[in-house]
């Protein structure tokens, strides 16, 4: 305690402060001047998440793709390359900055619906390590562009399972009609193609059924959708190198603090037992939330305390433009007041931020201590899905970042 949160990021004025210890009345302050919003990422407990997705998944051929869009942080990710692992993206923009954190082309898979030419043949020629393919036409294109250029080009075929992860709609993945992937029904198409276009390598079988799974259920028939496309694939003679079961395993988003790591050793029995692998076949699995999520804090100071006529809220300088998830799929993320003393009387609030969107909005009707003006807040769990869909809205300059070591921010 009473050390240091370091700064870190190249450009700013941003500066590093130390974390002072009042505790008079049995509480935590941040020295003022810590520059407000930002983000807090704590390496320790990342790395203790990852040494966890080690442990779990110990004695099984699988190899863990990290899903660079959950947070791109290039301390972040080069944590992850020095475990080993691999990166899940979804750009060439993600394939080359995955790379220059350090993670092998050849533990880069790519997926999209939407992989341009250009994408296409630069991804060729880093030498990704498979194409997930989401798409009759993209099989087509992908072999074109392949031979074109004199290679062939490694695919998986990502199915749609048609598969329900019961999480919110706009981040259900593997139903059928949804945008994502070649429906199940068109499978055998799909692997006729994927055996025969000339630039192609078929190398596996890829799902992908959503984010934020709090269950096992949808895993384990994940696992049986698999299997059998996998025994499909096999008999009509194709070699299945890659079982790709995608990710989505979710967090804990009410209770961060006590309960910060996912359920990874669930995640990994389940495929254990539910996965039925080729020999000489490895498993992929394309983790991002619950890597990341749990690491991230933002940190943000109360700007006003407005008394509507029946509500009363609470605003503060971070904004959708930092996290906009609530806004995006009505997420709720836990939220405390760092500077009120234990034992403070709570009020109710809604929790806004100053953009100029009534969707700027991270919680109605939530009970804090009663806040004032000048208060820290700290929004939890704001690891994932946070800064890398920051945007500049209303010309709001990007959060500053700052790295701890184990810090709790309570
Ligand atoms: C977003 C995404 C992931 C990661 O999902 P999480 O819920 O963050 O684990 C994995 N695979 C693909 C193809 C994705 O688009």
């Amino acid at each position: 305690m009473g050390s240091i949160i370091r700064h870190d990021k190249e450009d700013n004025a941003l500066f590093v402060q130390q974390k002072k210890d009042y505790t008079i009345n049995n509480y935590m302050k941040l020295d003022q001047s810590i520059v407000t919003p930002c983000y807090v990422y704590d390496l320790a407990l990342l790395r203790q998440t990852l040494d966890t997705i080690i442990s779990a998944s110990a004695g099984m051929p699988a190899r863990v793709h990290y899903a660079l869009k959950a947070n791109p942080d290039a301390r972040i990710v080069a944590e992850v390359a020095q475990r080993g692992f691999g990166a899940d993206c979804v750009s060439i923009g993600e394939v080359r900055h995955a790379i220059a954190c350090g993670i092998s082309a050849d533990k880069c898979v790519y997926s999209g619906v939407g992989k341009t030419d250009p994408e296409i043949i630069e991804a060729i020629h880093l030498g990704i390590e498979c194409f997930n393919v989401e798409s009759l036409e993209e099989l087509q294109i992908i072999s074109h562009l392949a031979s074109q250029n004199g290679k062939v080009a490694p695919i998986a075929l990502r199915i749609n399972p048609h598969i329900d992860a019961h999480t919110h709609h706009y981040i259900t993945t593997g139903l059928a009609e949804n945008k994502f992937g070649i429906d199940i029904s068109l499978f055998d198409q799909a692997l006729h193609l994927a055996t025969t276009l000339p630039g192609l390598r078929f190398r596996g079988i890829h799902c992908h059924i959503g984010s934020q799974i709090l269950t096992n259920e949808p895993f384990a028939l994940l696992c049986t959708r698999i299997n059998d496309l996998v025994a499909r694939a096999r008999q009509a003679g194709a070699s299945v190198d890659y079982i790709n079961v995608g990710g989505g395993l979710g967090v804990d988003y009410e209770e961060p603090v006590t309960n910060p790591i996912a359920d990874f050793q669930g995640f990994f029995d389940t495929l254990r037992q539910g996965l039925d692998v080729p020999a000489g076949a490895l498993i992929h699995c394309e983790l991002g939330r619950s890597i990341v999520a749990q690491c991230g804090t933002i940190l943000s100071c109360v700007i006003y305390v407005k008394e509507g006529l029946e509500r009363h809220f609470v605003i503060i300088d971070a904004g959708m433009n930092n996290l906009i998830r609530p806004a995006l799929y009505q997420a709720v993320h836990r939220i405390d007041n760092l500077s009120a003393p234990n034992g403070t009387p709570t009020a109710t609030y809604d929790i806004v931020g100053p953009v100029c969107e009534t969707a700027d909005t991270f919680a109605e009707g939530y009970v804090l201590p009663r806040t004032r003006r000048g208060d820290i807040l700290a929004i939890r769990s704001a690891g994932a899905y946070a800064e890398s869909m920051a945007s500049q809205y209303n010309l709001r300059q990007p959060a500053a970042v700052v790295y701890t070591e184990g810090e709790e921010i309570l």
